[in-house]
């Protein structure tokens, strides 16, 4: 039974085939570093994640994150939702382990203009904040990079940094499945910067970390493994993966970045959260999360990736600081880059136009 009359009304759907090739004509780094500013400037909307856990028929844990935002710097704004879906079984069912779709939305009518896969997106992004960190944050000229954990991230921060740190030399990875951290190596080899590189995989985390420049955990992890004490004097930690880093090693960096407080705080999972509930961070403006009593050795937040970017915050005081990064990952990052994807495969054609 139909309710009224609908007028047709038609949106365009992209494939990940769709959105790669749209992307080539993208600057992802720029469109999330505009992104990043907007959103210190308050000129974005963000709020909580939605966090649906659940554990499958053979055991694995899945989830559903959905994310909605929008930036504000219009008119017209632009309005989406990322929905991004995981099982930890499916590498070994030799399947990415999450998928889903980004949407964005007519400022207007709030009617559906464009949906398409998010994870090339979503993997994208994340890299190309890590890339952000990388050229504000890390020592003058970082030469090495440690990824532990060799999946779709590690891809995506490979070819990125490769691109966007001239003065990588080398390349460490670590994966508890060897197979996987064979197949990154391959996948380096074959980059446009590829051979100018020495690519090598570690027999263990803590010999992919030492010495890096660079270290960039993208893990499924729940527990940290990462003592400060493995970390190189200068060492910038772009905590991708959120939960790699001990308690210890987060007290003891020089300088704590996050993209957001407000989404670190509100997640009571991921590290940086469950250390505000226990008394021992606290965020930017000393504050203790209600009712949580200040352990003695707390620290503060220092600083978001805006004030970084916008300069607001001179970033590290010293070659030899430990900085640490935190990205917990924000919609309206995918959106940008959603939004110039969807621009650019309408002014070529890429994609399919659907009805509802
Ligand atoms: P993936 O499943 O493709 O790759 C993860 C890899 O880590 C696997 O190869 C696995 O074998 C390896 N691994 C697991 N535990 C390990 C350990 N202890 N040591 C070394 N390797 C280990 O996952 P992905 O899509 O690449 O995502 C990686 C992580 O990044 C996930 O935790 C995801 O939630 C996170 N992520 C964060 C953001 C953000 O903005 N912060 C965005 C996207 C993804």
């Amino acid at each position: 039974m139909d309710f009224e009359p609908h007028p047709g009304h038609e949106f365009r759907y992209l494939t990940r085939a769709d959105v790669v090739e749209a992307a080539r004509g993208v600057d992802i780094v720029g469109a999330v570093a505009e992104a990043l500013v907007l959103h210190g400037e308050g000129r974005t909307v963000l709020p909580e994640e939605a966090y649906l856990g659940w554990t499958t028929s053979g055991g694995a844990a899945a989830r559903c994150l959905a994310m909605p935002g929008a930036l504000t710097a219009g008119p017209p704004p632009v309005v989406g939702l990322k929905t991004i879906n995981a099982s930890l079984a499916n590498p070994d069912r030799g399947i990415p382990r999450s998928q889903g779709f980004t949407l964005l939305l007519d400022p207007d009518t709030a009617r559906p203009l464009a949906l398409m896969e998010a994870a090339y997106i979503s993997a994208m992004r994340t890299a190309a904040v890590t890339a952000l960190a990388a050229r504000h944050l890390a020592v003058a000229s970082p030469r090495s990079l440690a990824l532990i954990g060799c999946g779709t991230l590690a891809r995506a921060h490979a070819a990125l940094l490769l691109d966007t740190v001239p003065t990588l030399e080398e390349i460490r990875v670590y994966d508890t499945a060897p197979g996987r951290a064979r197949s990154l190596l391959e996948f380096v080899a074959g980059l446009p910067r590829g051979a100018h590189v020495t690519a090598k995989a570690a027999g263990a985390a803590r010999a992919c970390v030492a010495g890096a420049d660079l270290v960039v955990p993208v893990t499924t992890v729940t527990e940290g493994y990462i003592p400060p004490g493995w970390l190189k004097l200068g060492a910038l930690v772009a905590h991708v993966s959120l939960d790699d880093l001990t308690e210890e090693a987060v007290l003891a960096a020089d300088l704590l970045v996050v993209d957001d407080w407000s989404l670190v705080r509100d997640d009571p999972r991921r590290l940086l959260g469950r250390m505000h509930r226990a008394g021992s961070l606290l965020g930017p403006r000393g504050e203790p999360w209600p009712g949580a009593a200040p352990r003695p050795r707390a620290r503060k937040v220092d600083a978001s990736l805006a004030d970084i970017v916008t300069g607001r915050h001179p970033g590290r005081r010293g070659e030899a600081d430990v900085v640490v990064s935190n990205p917990f990952g924000m919609a309206i990052l995918d959106v940008a880059v959603a939004d110039r994807v969807h621009a650019e495969a309408e002014a070529r054609g890429i994609g399919r136009l659907l009805g509802i």
